[in-house]
Order: structure tokens, then sequence, then C-alpha cells
């Protein structure tokens, strides 16, 4: 008999799939979202000392993807999408160290999950040979993973909605340089019109039957598990290196990348303690500090990828962790306003040269709090974005340019442009159903 993982929602009222269906549907049909029906536990054996991110996200994912279509591709899926660095930079006179999730080609951890979703997508089975097309309604970073992600994949569209003149410039650049099959839509309205535009139509059966519609929501297992393999790379290095676990401080808005480290040490691999870094928006934090779960509307922060007031991987958490109490126990969470961002920021520039965006810098902030608290363990603080992608932020904090990588600067050149639509559902409806198949 051969083994299958199985995917089942965490509303219990959706039949179990393997991974390639998961992927394919995003959220599950019950409106929950899709857990391992058991996560498995891996041995650090089976993993190559020295073995490269692709290697080690093969052997971790390799489970997730038993029995299904995909799970012969998993080695080449891998190796398309996580062949970028991630690497672990010390900081000597902090006994900490940087776990760097920039390199990709958009300059922020969004390109793991979103290239990884690509090449499962460009390799899922379709009922016809008509052109799948991706929606995605962005504030900012994942917009330009995602279309980066896909750029030139045949068979497939993007369209990216945004909120016109919300987003930074260059974020704005970066959504309309891809051109080819990618389509940035500037919204007139703010990122809750985008997001309901989105989903009215996939929601939409007639829609559908002409224009095949799919997402690349940042709840699809498709982005969460390739997450897990920078925090499982990461780990068994320093447990070569250290042999102790690595302790991990990650900024989180939606917890998706929290979520990926925290199933890591839950598969058996050497993570230590790990702590969440919230900005203004204290939805977790509150519950960590024992009040009831209370989604609430997000405020406006400068680490604005993070404003979330309602994290979207909250019942994957649950799942995780059913009984609040020893959840609380094995995970922290802590809030940091504006100005504690900025100050750190300025701090760190001005102290040892380390120039962090506005998200890192809440973690880094934590890391600091902890000290001032006497802890002197070593801890790696999750740096989520480029600075140079929050430059008119970080410039006027430091008083320094931010040097721009040479993928970003890339796109940077190219010319960009958007269509722009109304803030109505009717608008993306009759947009979609002017595009050739
Ligand atoms: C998306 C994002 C975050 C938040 O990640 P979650 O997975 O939503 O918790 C943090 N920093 C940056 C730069 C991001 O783009």
């Amino acid at each position: 008999m051969t083994r299958v993982m199985r995917y089942l929602s965490t509303r219990g009222r959706s039949p179990a799939v393997s991974i390639g269906p998961a992927i394919a549907r995003g959220l599950a049909p019950d409106g929950g979202l899709y857990v391992p029906e058991a996560l498995p536990r891996l041995e650090l054996e089976a993993f190559a000392r020295d073995g490269t991110l692709a290697a080690t996200a093969t052997t971790l994912l390799a489970p997730f993807f038993a029995g299904d279509a995909l799970e012969n591709e998993l080695p080449r899926i891998c190796a398309e999408a996580l062949g970028l660095d991630t690497p672990l930079r010390t900081l000597p006179q902090q006994n900490a160290s940087v776990l760097e999730l920039f390199h990709g080609p958009t300059a922020a951890f969004k390109d793991f999950g979103a290239r990884f979703l690509a090449a499962c997508m460009s390799r899922l089975p379709r009922a016809d040979d008509r052109v799948l097309t991706i929606l995605v309604a962005t504030s900012g970073d994942t917009g330009a993973a995602v279309a980066a992600a896909f750029h030139r994949k045949p068979g497939l569209r993007v369209v990216i909605l945004y909120p016109d003149g919300l987003v930074s410039p260059r974020q704005a650049h970066q959504l309309g340089c891809f051109g080819d099959n990618v389509y940035a839509l500037r919204v007139a309205g703010r990122f809750d019109d985008c997001q309901r535009m989105v989903k009215a139509a996939l929601a939409d059966p007639a829609l559908q039957a002409t224009v095949p519609l799919s997402s690349a929501n940042s709840i699809s297992l498709g982005r969460l598990l390739p997450q897990m393999s920078y925090y499982a790379h990461a780990a068994l290095g320093w447990w070569y290196q250290h042999g102790t676990p690595l302790n991990v401080i990650v900024p989180t808005g939606n917890l998706g990348n929290a979520m990926a480290c925290l199933w890591v040490r839950a598969v058996g691999l050497p993570i230590g303690k790990v702590r969440l870094a919230c900005n203004a928006n204290a939805t977790l934090p509150d519950f960590f500090a024992g009040a009831d779960y209370m989604p609430r509307e997000a405020v406006a922060t400068i680490a604005n990828a993070m404003d979330v007031g309602a994290p979207s991987n909250y019942e994957r958490l649950r799942w995780t962790f059913p009984d609040g109490n020893t959840l609380r126990r094995l995970l922290q969470a802590h809030s940091v306003d504006d100005d504690a961002i900025r100050q750190t920021i300025t701090g760190h520039a001005r102290a040892y040269g380390d120039v962090f965006c506005p998200h890192t810098a809440t973690a880094v902030h934590q890391l600091d709090q902890q000290r001032k608290a006497g802890d002197a363990e070593h801890w790696a603080v999750v740096a989520t974005a480029h600075p140079a992608k929050f430059e008119t932020v970080v410039e006027p904090l430091t008083g320094q340019p931010v040097t721009v990588p040479p993928a970003l600067a890339a796109m940077l050149a190219r010319p960009a442009s958007a269509e722009p639509l109304a803030a109505v559902d009717a608008a993306l409806r009759d947009w979609l159903a002017r595009q050739p198949s």
C-alpha cells in the first residue's frame, strides 16, 4: 500500500485531498484552511549535511507530497523555485544572527512561496487547455512576488489588483513592470475593495465558466510549505556547527511565515524557542497575554506588510495547538509601535551599521527588549524584506541612501504601467470577460 498524505480542512467539513488538489483550490470548500491529517516526523539523519536549500526542501517536503501526482516532480519544483540564497548572517556584537530572506527577485520572503506555488501550478493537471487566470489582491509585497514568479509561465496569466496611490512608488513600479502575461490593475479604492472584488470573481460560476480562475492567496499550502525549507536549512546548519537548536524571532502579520517555522519544530527539526514580533496590530500579542482571541480592523503602520487585525493562518495555529494554555506556554508574541520601530532602525544603524526594513526591525526590537531583561541566549532574527523596498521610511531615519540590490534595480529600470479600474465587482468581471482565452 502506498502512503498518501491527506489534507483536511480546519473546519472539518471538506473531503480529504492530497497536496495537488489542496494547492489547486487554495481555500478548502467549507471556507477552512487545509492542514495535513497529521504532521510527519523527520529524522536529522535524513538530511544531507551541507545540502542546498532546494535539497533540504526536497527531503523536508517529500512526506507532504506523498501519494500525489506532484510527488515525482518535487525535486524539480524545489530546484526551480528555491535556488535562492538564505544566509544566516552573524551579528557578532549581539550574540545574534539575521536569517536574510530577501535575496529573491522582489527582495522579500514572499518570493519563496510565490515561486514554489508557480512551479506547482504549472505542473497541475487541468480540465482543458484554456489559460488559467491567477487573481491577486495586494497591498504591496505579495503582488510583486507573484508577478515575478508567474511571469511568462505558459498557460497561466496573473491579474494583480492594488489600491491606487496606497502602495509605495517602488511597489507600484514593481507591479507594473512585467507585462506579457502579467496585468496590473490600479483600483480606485482601498485594499479591502481589491480583496472583495477578487473574492466575488472567484465565487462567480458564470464568470468561471468563461474565464477559468484561481488565486495565489497567502493561505495556500503551496506558499506555506516552501517557507518551512529556510527554517529547516538554517536550523540544520546551526545544529551541525553548534550542537544547539536555533531560537527564532519572526516578524508576523498573517502568521504564514511563523506557522512555517512552528511546523519545522513540530516535525522534529532543531528549532528552539520561537517569538512573534508584531507591529501595533496586537491581536496575537493580546491573545498570548491571556485575552480571548479578538480579530479586529487593522491599523496602518510603517511595517505595512504586517498590518493585519485578523491573521489568516490563526485557524492553522489552533489546529496545530488546540489547547490555548499549552500554546501560550510554547509561544510568545509582542507588539511594537511605530516609534519603537523607528528608534530601532536608527539605533542599530548608528551603533552597528546594520540597516533593517521596518518589518525586520520589529523582531530586532524584540531582541533588544530581551537583552534588557537579561536574556543572553543566541537568537536568529528573521529579515523579511530588504530595506531598499522601504527606502521612504528607512533613509530619513539613517540619513544614508540604501543600496538597491541588483534584481530590484533591474526591475525599477524597466518601464511600468497599470490600467485604472473602478472599485466595483462588476468592473473586474467585465475586464476579465474581455480578455482573450
Ligand atoms: C508578508 C510580510 C510579512 C508578514 O508575513 P506573514 O506571513 O503574513 O506573517 C512581514 N514582512 C514582510 C516584508 C512581508 O512582506
